[in-house]
């Protein structure tokens, strides 16, 4: 049965903070059989999907409902993997309330989404459980081999039916483990680590070879990458955070959120983390403040009241109703205990190591030119914030791949990220193609995978693959 877990406000004493950590994936993994058909038997088949049509892979939804309903989960899953490479990951992360949940017909109608995304994930984690998740075994080998840097989900979706073809892939990844921003960016009580290190063990299985640690533009050159595939793929995804300004950003506890989420995770896994032991990444019995209004500040937020945070802030310059991030994840956090302060900006910083943040009070003016009210200061409207940790979660950019790897013919747009098409990920130099986060920006998992599966079949076209491989 589903439980629903009543939640205290305020900080935490300990009972409370432990029904606290009970996010709604822990309540998912309760959800049974008998939920799950429940679920799936709401949808109305409507007849024009448009919970279909707002999913990027276009998952055949209702259909894979009414197997669910009828009880028949092995051919429910068949027909959700077919379109979706990682199903229980999306399941567990998408943010529905966007895409296929938000455009339920039955939900437009006031009553309440079907669950899809749960259900999405129940029927993959029961097909692991059954041993229905097929093991990647081609048919025939190929010769031709196909070099894809970055093991994130867009590297991971390309090279997943690549192999299924035959062909010959090498993952490269600077990181010491795979799953990219699924490993050390989103957290674990999002998206349980072992979930994402089962998918990278099935790839290896299936002769996927990955090349950890392993930095092209230091480690080894694009170029030599280049010379040794009939193709490659950049799916470096963005790094480069974006950072604050004003007196005093320098001092020390003034933290990226990808170090603070990396070092998290990696707590998570079991690594040794000076950077945590040392409390310089670890939020417990700190006031912390994060600054930002997008998912990424959301984790950090969720991340600190999993540590023990004493309090935990967020100061966002727009208001809620024009933040980036999810609704949901604010009304979680909100749950949990975290303060929001909307429309205030962190103004300066005091002390080294931080002691507290001057807040500036804002009011949104004028549209920008792309239609959005920019927040202006209120002269005068000012307080300080006490803060023992402050996170900088103001999103990330991408790195200069151009200078970075010496190819002054890879074509960048102008924030950054690499030219290519949306619908193959050819870029303007042969045999080179990009996806995900590198191509769209900061984007979501479920881009990536779709980014990742269309450049992979445009691949096998252009090796002239596609066809063997069809006739199969
Ligand atoms: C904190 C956080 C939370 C998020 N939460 C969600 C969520 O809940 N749902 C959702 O759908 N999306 C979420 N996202 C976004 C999502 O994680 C990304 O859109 C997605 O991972 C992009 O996939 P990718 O394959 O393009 O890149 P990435 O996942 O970033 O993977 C890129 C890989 O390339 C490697 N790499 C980079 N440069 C090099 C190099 N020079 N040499 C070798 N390897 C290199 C990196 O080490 C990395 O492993 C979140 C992002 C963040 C930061
Ligand atoms: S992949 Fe994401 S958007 Fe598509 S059905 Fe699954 S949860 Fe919904």
């Amino acid at each position: 049965m589903l439980k629903f877990v009543t939640v205290e406000r305020g900080m935490p004493d300990k009972r409370a903070a432990e029904t606290r950590r009970r996010d709604f994936h822990e309540i998912y993994a309760e959800y049974a059989d008998e939920k799950a058909k429940e679920q799936a038997g709401r949808c109305s088949q409507c007849g024009v999907p448009y919970c279909q049509t707002h999913c990027p892979l276009h998952n055949n939804i209702p259909d894979w409902l009414r197997l669910t309903a009828e009880g028949r989960l092995q051919e429910a899953y068949e027909l959700s993997q077919a379109t979706n490479t990682f199903p229980e990951i999306c399941g567990r992360i998408c943010p529905q309330d966007r895409l296929c949940e938000g455009n339920c017909v039955i939900e437009k109608a006031g009553h309440g989404t079907v669950t899809i995304g749960a259900v999405e994930k129940y029927i993959t984690d029961t097909a692991w459980e059954e041993g229905w998740v097929e093991p990647i075994a081609p048919r025939h080998e190929r010769v031709e081999s196909v070099g894809i840097i970055g093991a994130g989900p867009g590297g991971l979706a390309a090279a997943d039916v690549l192999r299924r073809a035959g062909v010959q892939v090498t993952v490269y990844d600077r990181y010491d483990r795979g799953g990219g921003l699924m490993t050390y960016g989103i957290p674990g009580f999002k998206l349980e680590k072992d979930v994402v290190m089962r998918r990278m063990q099935q790839l290896q299985e299936g002769g996927v070879e990955f090349r950890l640690d392993c930095d092209v533009g230091t480690d080894l050159t694009f170029e030599e990458i280049r010379s040794k595939h009939n193709a490659l793929l950049i799916a470096t995804g963005v790094y480069k955070s974006r950072d604050l300004p004003g007196p005093g950003v320098g001092a020390q506890g003034i933290v990226r959120a990808i170090d603070y989420l990396t070092a998290s995770n990696r707590v998570g896994f079991g690594d040794k983390v000076p950077e945590f032991e040392s409390g310089e990444l670890n939020a417990e019995g700190k006031r912390v403040v994060v600054v930002g209004g997008g998912d990424t500040a959301m984790d950090c937020v969720r991340t600190a009241v999993r540590q023990g945070a004493a309090s935990v802030t967020c100061l966002y310059r727009r208001d809620r109703e024009n933040m980036p991030g999810s609704q949901r994840e604010v009304a979680n956090a909100e749950e949990e205990g975290v303060e929001f302060q909307w429309l205030s900006a962190p103004k300066s910083f005091s002390g080294d190591p931080v002691k507290s943040v001057r807040v500036q009070q804002m009011r949104l003016g004028q549209p920008d030119a792309t239609g959005r009210r920019t927040p202006e200061e209120i002269e005068g409207a000012e307080h300080e914030e006490p803060a023992d940790l402050v996170i900088k979660a103001l999103g990330f950019e991408p790195e200069d791949l151009p200078t970075l790897w010496n190819q002054k013919d890879l074509e960048v747009t102008r924030w950054g990220t690499i030219k290519a098409e949306f619908t193959s990920g050819r870029t303007a130099m042969e045999g080179v193609y990009a996806v995900g986060d590198i191509v769209r920006g900061a984007s979501l998992v479920v881009w990536a995978i779709r980014d990742g599966r269309d450049a992979a079949a445009a691949i096998l076209d252009d090796l002239g693959a596609a066809q063997a491989v069809a006739a199969e």
